[in-house]
């Protein structure tokens, strides 16, 4: 058998096993296999094996260019030092090069980068990091990133598609110190923790991982889903006979009771905003 044939047939039984595409609405055939994290987050053979979606040719060829500037973006927040290998430096180099050829507005722009002299209330003598504005791109990349990880990380848990009737919320953040409230939030919250693998390769890593809750009777999940020591995209399905109105009172009640968590849980907008000022 060629190598050709093979693909082919395993292309073929992936289709048949999953025949629908599960990022708009489950009723277009799935013609094409979707990474979701994009291969592009991950050195050239590191990404995880398990994390293979259906998609129709539309969804998976109008998510191109943010697949690969989410490469970029969340190797570029990762301050996992472990996830700093030669391969990471090389995927890194191919991404930058890449993306200075095809999209160069989506990099940041370092002619206006300010260093950053204070932790908390403590003013350093030399900067500690350097603070850069974030291109335009970087919102819609991750609102891009946050739609088709809350559609296959739904489709991997409940072995459904996302439909139409269903409502769900996503945002993403920057993890700013071990202790930050809202990790803490979801790491307690959440209850089945996945992390990405790689048979062939022995140490994959702190390069992907999530944890997610689902309740059958409503057809609700909640995840939270963590890029090295970087960037977190979390969010949570509704089902049909759900309402954001009363979600509140949803999340009050058994078994994720959680006493005061309206004043602990900042929304994740605010936090970047104020770190934006900060900096
Ligand atoms: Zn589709």
């Amino acid at each position: 058998m060629t190598t050709a044939t093979k693909k082919l047939g395993k292309k073929k039984r992936f289709f048949l096993a999953y025949p629908y595409c599960c990022f708009c609405g489950g009723s277009e055939p799935s013609t094409t296999i979707d990474h979701v994290p994009p291969k592009a987050c991950f050195p050239d053979g590191y990404w995880p094996e398990e994390f293979e979606f259906p998609a129709c040719e539309t969804c998976n060829q109008d998510s191109r260019r943010d697949d690969q500037l989410t490469g970029f973006y969340t190797q570029l927040l990762d301050f996992n030092e472990s996830n700093r290998t030669p391969q990471d430096a090389a995927k890194m180099t191919k991404l930058r090069d890449a993306i200075v050829r095809n999209y160069p507005d989506a990099l940041p722009d370092t002619s206006t980068s300010v260093p950053i002299h204070q932790v908390g209330s403590i003013i350093t003598p030399s900067p500690i990091a350097v603070s850069v504005r974030r291109p335009a791109a970087f919102a819609q990349t991750m609102e891009t990133l946050q739609r088709k990880l809350t559609h296959a990380l739904y489709y991997r848990e409940v072995g459904k598609p996302l439909t139409k009737s269903h409502a769900y919320l996503s945002e993403h953040y920057q993890i700013q110190g071990s202790d930050h409230t809202l990790t803490t939030f979801l790491g307690a919250l959440l209850p089945d923790e996945t992390i990405g693998t790689r048979t062939n390769i022995k140490n994959y890593g702190e390069r992907f991982g999530y944890k997610s809750g689902y309740k059958d009777k409503e057809d609700f999940l909640i995840y939270g889903a963590q890029f090295g020591k970087g960037l977190i995209v979390w969010g949570m399905v509704l089902g049909p006979g759900m309402s954001v109105s009363n979600l509140a009172d949803y999340l009050r009640s058994k078994p994720w009771r959680w006493a005061g968590y309206r004043e602990k849980m900042p929304c994740p907008r605010e936090t970047i905003q104020a770190n934006q000022a900060a900096a």
